[in-house]
């Protein structure tokens, strides 16, 4: 199944590292990616996360590890470092 993002909307992550590198990136770019694997939504299903800067994307393999690691997509996902480990 082809599903492309239509209308060019691109992760805040995305925007950042193609700001960061000063390139305007190929398509591949212009498609959501999970903030830890990177994964795009053309090859896993990506959930939304509304975060300070706009919108995020999470793959459902990556999503245990913002509940119960936060601290581990610090540097990726703005508003982790307030979230508390989930304890058992
Ligand atoms: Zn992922």
């Amino acid at each position: 199944m082809t599903h492309v993002i239509r209308g060019g909307r691109i992760s805040w992550y995305d925007e950042a590292r193609i700001r960061e590198r000063g390139l305007i990136m190929a398509i591949e770019s212009q498609l959501a990616r999970c903030v830890n694997c990177e994964r795009t939504v053309d090859e896993v299903p990506l959930l939304n996360l509304t975060q300070r800067h706009g919108v995020a994307y999470i793959c459902p393999q990556c999503l245990p590890i913002l509940i119960h690691k936060p601290q581990q997509l610090q540097n990726k996902l703005p508003g982790t470092e307030a979230l508390q480990p989930h304890e058992h």
